[in-house]
């Protein structure tokens, strides 16, 4: 998760999407930077700890992250399907544009060979913990 690399990016591509798509170019911005919201959901659920600040300095720390299964909720495949159909009915292509901007961005941090255990699967990850 690197902050500064998806807002500037998604300002970025929201201006320039800005002549093609109008105000929903603004969707790009929102849907390619404020997605990261659930990692601070997840953190001050997981850890009882409102403080963004710790949240960031927490996520930041790549070495921890890997041993924790993580759920961040905007980060699963079921989450992406919804944006998608949403984005098809209502023919709003800038909030997927985003979306997939911002994936790209966070997978291409991640090593192949990393053994990140963050969920990509709200269904597979219900089932792993029987909830
Ligand atoms: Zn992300």
């Amino acid at each position: 998760m690197d902050l500064s690399r998806h807002f500037l990016i998604s300002c970025i591509l929201s201006i320039l999407l800005f002549p093609l798509y109008g105000a929903s170019s603004f969707l790009v911005f929102l849907s390619g930077f404020l997605i990261d919201i659930d990692h601070y959901i997840w953190y001050a659920l997981k850890f009882r700890d409102l403080n963004l600040k710790n949240s960031y300095v927490f996520h930041k720390k790549r070495k921890q992250l890997i041993e924790i299964d993580r759920l961040h909720i905007f980060h699963v495949f079921e989450f992406w399907l919804l944006i998608l159909i949403i984005s098809l009915i209502f023919y709003i292509p800038t909030i997927m544009i985003g979306l997939v901007i911002h994936l790209i961005m966070d997978f291409s941090e991640m090593p192949i060979t990393s053994k990140n255990l963050r969920s990509t699967s709200l269904i597979l990850w219900l089932y792993k913990y029987k909830v």
